[in-house]
């Protein structure tokens, strides 16, 4: 067995054990997200090289070092998608939904990048993604961040994210911004990495979002953007903030935040943790208008963020307590031949009448002993039980495998009409 093939470094397995998790997540983004009126969009995985090259940048962390690039069999450069922003922007653009129009969308998947594997931090890698097209206001950036702060209190963990704000003004004031930015690298050379030095002419704003530690006094002292921003995008960013102020949604300013892509404008923000170790932003975005003329398509207005969810549920997984809904309610025993055909019948008439039911059939014989055993290990929260008795007088035994049931321990008999009333008062759906 030495020659098994094992998954691509930095790109996991879910297993069984784990997606209950996941799934309990997922629901409740889609709670939340339809609680605010959006609506999903699913896109392709794979894209024109060319898109990611024109919306992330060419001198940025993800476009220099980090895509799964490759030749389609006709010459096509194409690449996996880094993230999904671009790509979304890309379908509604082609699918004129941009123009005239106000959009408010998510989409959910898989993204990839070629990083150095570590905790928090993989190849393959699911995003939940927000954008919103056609809205100028801060009321729209506020919105995006009132989701997230719904999500994580529905989720638990609002106590241990934090908000960061910034705003990157506009194309102009970054470009004044971008010389005084130079000129004092220009002065501290011998402070700045391999990496910064080929970014100090083609985009120097990168240095700032340097994860090299030895950089981060000289990235400090550095020249504050916010200095450098006119009337407009202070009053854009003063705006949002009071917003959230009279709302009571708590941030921070961090005037070094600059996010590691080419295309955000004003507003920008990063939910951070420090229980993650250095993967401590779990979800980030901002403002980006000018991506869609860059794009081809008229001037409009786009914002939007990406919540990564690896490290939201590693997130999920610091708390005491998740209660999240079993895989199985009930477990059906049936010993003896007899027993065994009308088991399989019983089964399929539990799940005519209760649709909602999660019940799992035993399979591949076994006595009553070993059958409950493999019965307590699924997790049910019941055993119906058919035995020679049970067949002979029509009935079937009910048992709670469960410590918070009165009745643990505890085999009634009942008929089979009052073991389907039972069972769907505790799991059938009320509505
Ligand atoms: P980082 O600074 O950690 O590299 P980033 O700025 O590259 O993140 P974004 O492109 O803004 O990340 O992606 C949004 C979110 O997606 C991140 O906050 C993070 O939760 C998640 N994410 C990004 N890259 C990875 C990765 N390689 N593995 C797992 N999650 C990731
Ligand atoms: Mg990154």
């Amino acid at each position: 067995m030495a020659n098994n093939i094992q998954a691509i470094r930095g790109m996991h397995d879910v297993l069984p054990d784990q997606t209950p998790l996941w799934q309990h997540a997922e629901q409740i983004i889609r709670e939340v997200l339809a609680g605010y009126g959006y609506r999903e969009i699913r896109l392709p995985i794979v894209e024109k090289t060319e898109l990611f090259k024109r919306s992330i940048g060419e001198v940025t962390d993800i476009v220099e070092k980090e895509m799964y690039t490759f030749d389609d069999r006709n010459g096509d450069s194409l690449t996996l998608r880094p993230e999904g922003t671009a790509g979304c922007l890309r379908a509604c653009l082609e699918h004129g939904l941009i123009h005239n129009q106000v959009q408010r969308l998510w989409y959910y998947g898989p993204m990839y990048r070629h990083e150095r594997p570590q905790k928090g931090r993989y190849r393959q890698f699911y995003q939940l993604g927000v954008e919103t097209y056609g809205l100028a206001g801060p009321d729209i950036d506020a919105e995006l961040i009132l989701i997230m702060h719904r999500l994580w209190n529905r989720l638990g963990v609002r106590s241990k994210v934090k908000l960061q704000l910034n705003s990157l003004g506009t194309l102009q004031e970054r470009a004044v911004y971008r010389d005084s930015l130079v000129d004092y690298f220009r002065r501290h050379l011998e402070q700045l990495d391999v990496d910064s030095l080929r970014r100090l002419d083609a985009n120097p704003l990168r240095i700032l979002d340097t994860k090299n530690p030895a950089m981060k006094a000289v990235v400090e002292a550095a020249p504050v953007l916010m200095d450098y921003l006119g009337e407009d995008s202070l009053g854009h960013f003063d705006a949002l903030r009071s917003i959230l102020d009279d709302l009571g949604i708590e941030y921070e300013i961090n005037y070094r935040l600059v996010r590691g892509l080419d295309y955000y404008g004003k507003t920008v923000f990063e939910w951070v943790t420090d229980e993650l170790g250095s993967q401590g932003t779990v979800c980030a975005g901002g403002r980006y208008d000018g991506l869609i003329e860059q794009l081809g398509g008229r001037a409009s207005h786009a914002v939007g963020f990406a919540m990564g969810m690896e490290r939201l549920l590693a997130l999920m997984e610091t708390l005491d307590q998740i209660s999240v809904a079993g895989d199985v309610d009930v477990y059906l025993i049936r010993v003896g031949e007899k027993a065994e055909r009308e088991g399989l019948r019983l089964a399929e008439t539990f799940r005519n009448e209760i649709p909602s039911l999660k019940l799992q059939l035993h399979c591949g014989g076994g006595n009553f002993k070993s059958q409950f055993k493999k019965a307590d290990k699924s997790g049910a929260e019941f055993a119906v039980i058919l035995g020679e008795d049970e067949v002979a007088e029509g009935k079937v035994g009910l048992k709670s495998l469960r410590g918070e049931n009165d009745s643990t321990g505890l085999q009634q008999t009942l008929s089979r009409d009052e073991a389907i009333a039972f069972l769907t008062g505790r799991f059938g759906k009320s509505s």
